[in-house]
């Protein structure tokens, strides 16, 4: 999931085009609209460093994590080695995720069968959420 959706058509598919008056220009692909954003501001740099961390902690890997927020796993490696984190899982260890709505979200929480035998963690993700899942006696 990327930071900023195409505000013609909310696409997520993008590319970088440019950069006008300081600012990153982009061009959705699927509409061909332009547009710019602001740089990312300190606050939303925090928000999104903590939830790579923390997707990083739950044993995914840095292209994953790179797919999930949008963030170069060059960026993600970096954060992980300034702040010293590191891993207490074996590298077997792999958590299942998916990304859902709120609706989506209650739903899942609404069918007792989702959550028997498993342990969920539950991050806001964006827009989003980002629901986390380890099934228990399983390699
Ligand atoms: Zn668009």
């Amino acid at each position: 999931m990327k930071v900023n959706l195409c505000p013609n058509c909310n696409s997520d598919d993008y590319v970088k085009s440019g950069v006008v008056n300081d600012r990153q220009r982009y061009k959705c692909k699927r509409c061909n609209y332009y547009f710019t954003v602001n740089k990312l501001g300190k606050k939303i740099d925090d928000y999104y460093v903590n939830k790579a961390l923390q997707l990083y902690l739950e044993g995914l890997t840095y292209r994953e994590i790179e797919r999930i927020l949008g963030i170069s796993h060059v960026s993600v490696m970096n954060w992980v080695k300034k702040y010293n984190i590191k891993r207490p899982y074996n590298s077997k260890y792999h958590p299942t995720y998916k990304i859902l709505n709120a609706l989506e979200l209650s739903k899942f929480f609404s069918t007792p069968r989702n959550l028997s035998g498993a342990g969920v963690v539950v991050t806001e993700l964006g827009d989003k959420f980002m629901l986390i899942k380890w099934e228990r006696f399983r390699d």
